[in-house]
């Protein structure tokens, strides 16, 4: 059984580029010289020791927060290959692996949040963490309080019960992007640690750590799977002193994935950069197409120019995802509902960051929990997949023909 760093050691690697690190972090082990490109799928439940000695001394280390597993429930060799790549992905210390991205979210304010607590949390966030708060988090006496990042001053918001405050940039439905630097440094100068979803990017196109943010939580479903066939969430942390705090809470919590999930992911992650770079090409055509819309009021991609978080994106970000929202200009939710309707090669469907194009109308309700746009138009919300963008733009074109003329 390996533990700790499972990369080759070769130092020729530690200093090239992110995309070499990420192929090789994680990579399997030879044996006497000879071995596999990937680590195996190492299933267990029970570990097996050499002596009560070992067993014992494997527990101490544990105890010490050591990643040494003890219980098929800590993962062994999958796992632990998993959690190196996604530290080298993030430029994390630690990375804990949940059975999706919403228990990631969830771990982390459990983790840290108790009651009287309260924490701040940006109004364009994954909507189903308010049903944590109305569902779990109200009846342990911890308050979560949404702001708008666009009009409150953080500063004036933080108080001396303040634990957390909670970010997604780009933000879910709108992709408003956030000034993650300054917020981060608000809360740093206030001494409350900062969590951010970094589900948009993949991982790849932001390094939420680098910029302030202490904490960074992967729904791995989308972009780290990225063949819709995975449910998987990941929280990366900067710190032992968080690793600590969220390792006692995923203990306790019983998290855990099975060591296939754990090896999907990592193969995920191989071709995680190739495979954003086409989300980008193809979302920019399909974004830079809709935005020349007559029936298009407004278009939602942070890499367009004149995007308002586009300059915020060009200072922070390395690339757009395949995620691209629009506002039907003169349309009612039943014209947005006839235009999904008459897409053919978009499918209808929640989730995103697989292989193929998707589609949904936005629900209004999420929409209106955001302050910086109170606009009525229905707004129908495109994941963009790997198939050739012209086909895209065309299925698109004869929707808009057949549903809203
Ligand atoms: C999908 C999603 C999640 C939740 O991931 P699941 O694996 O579906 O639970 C969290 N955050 C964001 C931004 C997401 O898009």
């Amino acid at each position: 059984m390996s533990e700790g760093n499972h990369s080759q050691p070769d130092p020729a690697l530690a200093p090239r580029g992110h995309h070499t690190r990420l192929l090789h972090a994680g990579a399997a082990r030879l044996h006497e010289g000879v071995g596999p490109v990937n680590v195996p799928v190492v299933r267990t439940s029970t570990v097996r020791f050499d002596s009560v000695e070992t067993l014992a001394d494997r527990q101490h280390r544990r105890a010490a927060q050591e990643r040494v597993p003890t219980y098929g429930r800590h993962g062994l060799d999958t796992h632990a290959a998993l959690e190196d790549a996604l530290c080298e992905l993030e430029g994390g210390r630690r990375a804990f692996l949940t059975p999706s991205g919403l228990s990631a979210i969830s771990l982390v304010l459990l983790a840290l949040l108790g009651p009287g607590d309260h924490a701040l949390v940006s109004d364009s966030v994954y909507a189903p963490l308010r049903r944590v708060d109305l569902d779990l988090l109200q009846r342990l006496g911890i308050t979560l309080e949404y702001f708008s990042p666009h009009h409150d001053d953080l500063a004036a918001l933080i108080r001396p019960e303040t634990k957390l405050v909670y970010l997604e940039s780009p933000g879910s439905l709108l992709f408003d992007v956030l000034d993650l630097p300054a917020l981060a440094a608000v809360a740093r100068d206030r001494g409350v640690p900062v969590a951010i979803d970094n589900t948009w990017s993949g991982g790849w196109f932001l390094q939420p750590l680098a910029l302030g943010a202490n904490i960074s939580v992967q729904a791995s479903t989308k972009y780290i799977a990225g063949h819709s066939d995975l449910m998987q969430g990941a929280v990366i942390v900067d710190s032992d002193d968080l690793a600590r705090r969220i390792g006692t809470a995923h203990e306790a919590l019983g998290l855990t994935i099975g060591a296939d999930d754990a090896y999907l992911a990592l193969r995920g992650l191989r071709t995680l950069p190739v495979r954003l770079a086409q989300h980008q090409a193809n979302a920019t055509a399909v974004a830079q197409w809709l935005h020349g819309h007559a029936q298009v009021s407004r278009t939602f991609y942070p890499a367009l120019p004149d995007d308002p978080g586009h300059a915020l994106w060009r200072r922070d970000f390395t690339g757009a995802s395949g995620l691209v929202s629009f506002a039907l200009r003169g349309a009612d939710a039943a014209a947005a509902g006839r235009f999904v309707n008459a897409l053919r090669l978009f499918a209808i469907g929640a989730s995103w960051g697989g292989y193929e194009s998707l589609a949904l109308v936005a629900p209004p309700d999420r929409l209106r929990a955001y302050r910086a746009w109170q606009d009525p138009a229905p707004v129908i919300r495109l994941h963009v997949g790997l198939e050739d963008a012209r086909d895209l733009i065309a299925d698109l074109d004869q929707a808009f023909h057949r549903a809203l003329r």
